[in-house]
């Protein structure tokens, strides 16, 4: 039955509904008891036959490029080309508000555009509870070059960027509890998988007009998603002060040439001065001379556009609070992306690119090494690895035998400006048992020494002061102090570990060692 799975995954197009659920079901059934595995796989077997077969009652056809509308309940990642759309106003009655963008299509001998996007406010993305409160909503343009961006009375036309999102399919007829239902559904799955994270409210995609009778009603409840980066750059931000709050919630504007960034050129990010988010990066920022930072492009997904309530321009906000940063115009020549985010610089926080460092230890099994370093705040990454051997590329292996003179070890990445090397050298000490020789717990062999490989002469001497400390406190420390010798990444499924396998249990657990003597 797994050859069937497998091939039938490879006959399947790799971005559709039956390759997510074949390929979960192998990963799910080669983790299952042995007696439960049959019944995973025909049962995703059946639902993949049904995924191929699934189809529904369209209207008009999709905009060029979508992919197709996803199986009733399935919850799956997808990735949206850019669109043109027809926005109208936030807060308007639903019913209303198609009607407007029904008049505006059929005006300008447009066919009926599918689907129709309705957007959740922005205050009900972060309280579930006001969810029912549904804010602006679109056509799409079957194709970008359809009709002109603008403003036509009520109606804005924008171009949107592409979005990445997660989503699950819904059945029936477009009711407010049904999509609350779905949302909770995404935010399940979002707690769960944590290599993504959330970046704006939830959507709805309608993909049939209200006058199709309920049963063939066909919506995706979606939440924009940005992958989650290994770095924390979400810091807590400090209250907002009156003139941020007049700018961001009640989307004032700061006056020109007042702001902080508005001719600041430093290498870095600007994020969401509210939340934290990552918004726009140094390199796309350009002198407009017109009093307000400036941005041709956006970090992908992380700025919302949407209608001015003056009935002219576009607004954009920050996709994960809903902050307001400024407005965005194209077509005014001034890159070759032709397009301006003016931003008020109230808005944004500016973080330097982060000085990086490094620093290498062993304390015997790297998956649980490499789990505590992965969550200190200033870490950028940690890496397992080997250390210390005579042998290129080794293999993990080769490194087991304890023929190569490597140990396994943790290559942390830091910014010496959040976390000093002391901090985590202290970590170290306190994470293993540097009293072991050659070996940690059950795992024997010198493979699993304890050792601080050291890159220049600063750091040799902070882990001989630490040693000594520890010494003085009682400890028969036998960590080994040695020069770095090249580290050598591990194999890709060693890396995170413990992240994809929480049910390992993990041999390192901290100690304070540094507070108390030795008992
Ligand atoms: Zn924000």
């Amino acid at each position: 039955m797994f050859e069937e799975a497998r091939r039938q995954l490879g006959a399947s197009a790799s971005d559709s509904d039956a390759a997510v659920i074949l390929s979960r079901a192998l990963k799910d059934a080669e983790s299952a008891p042995p007696d439960q595995r049959k019944a995973i796989l025909s049962t995703s077997l059946k639902q993949a036959r049904q995924a191929r077969r699934f189809s529904i009652t369209l209207e008009s056809p999709l905009p060029d490029n979508w992919p197709k509308p996803s199986l009733p309940g399935l919850i799956r990642v997808k990735s949206y080309p850019p669109v043109r759309a027809a926005w109208v106003r936030p807060g308007g009655q639903r019913n209303r508000q198609f009607m407007t963008l029904f008049r505006h299509i059929k005006d300008r001998k447009i066919a009926m555009t599918a689907p129709v996007v309705m957007e959740y406010a922005s205050e009900a993305a972060a309280s579930p509870a006001k969810m029912d409160s549904p804010d602006a909503m679109a056509f799409l343009y079957r194709r970008t070059d359809q009709d002109e961006a603008g403003k036509f009375g009520s109606v804005g036309v924008t171009n949107d960027v592409p979005v990445q999102v997660v989503s699950i399919g819904v059945k029936g007829a477009y009711t407010e509890g049904r999509f609350r239902k779905a949302a909770a559904k995404l935010r399940d799955w979002l707690k769960a998988n944590s290599q993504w994270r959330p970046a704006g409210p939830p959507r709805v995609l309608a993909y049939n007009s209200p006058f199709l009778p309920f049963w063939m009603k066909y919506s995706e409840v979606q939440i924009p998603v940005c992958p989650a980066g290994k770095e924390r750059t979400n810091q807590p931000m400090a209250p907002l002060t009156d003139e941020e709050k007049r700018i961001i919630l009640q989307k004032g504007t700061e006056r020109p040439f007042t702001g902080k960034y508005w001719n600041h050129f430093a290498p870095g990010v600007y994020v969401c001065r509210q939340c934290g988010a990552q918004l726009y990066r140094s390199e796309s920022k350009f002198r407009s001379d017109c009093g307000w930072p400036s941005f041709d492009a956006e970090v992908p997904g992380a700025v919302r556009r949407q209608p001015d309530a003056d009935g002219v321009r576009t607004e954009i906000v920050c996709a994960a609070c809903g902050g307001h940063l400024g407005h965005v115009f194209e077509g005014e020549g001034f890159t070759p992306r032709n397009v301006r985010h003016c931003v008020n610089s109230a808005s944004l926080v500016h973080r330097p690119t982060p000085k990086t460092a490094k620093a290498i230890f062993a304390g015997g099994c790297f998956w649980g090494v490499e789990h505590h370093f992965q969550k200190v705040q200033g870490v950028l990454s940690a890496t397992s690895g080997y250390c210390g051997g005579h042998v290129a590329n080794p293999t993990y292996e080769q490194v087991c035998t304890g023929k190569t003179g490597h140990a396994e070890a943790v290559r942390v990445v830091f910014d010496p400006d959040r976390v000093s090397y002391e901090k985590l050298a202290r970590l170290f000490f306190e994470i293993h048992d540097p009293t072991q020789r050659n070996g940690q717990g059950p795992d024997v062999g010198t493979q699993y020494r304890s050792a601080v490989f050291y890159l220049d002469n600063k750091q040799k001497q902070i882990a001989e002061k630490l040693i000594s400390e520890l010494r003085a406190k009682g400890y028969d420390v036998v960590t080994q102090v040695a020069p770095a010798s090249e580290f050598y990444p591990a194999e890709k499924y060693h890396q995170g570990y413990l992240d994809k396998h929480p049910e390992q249990p993990t041999c390192h657990v901290r100690v304070p060692r540094f507070d108390k003597p030795k008992k």
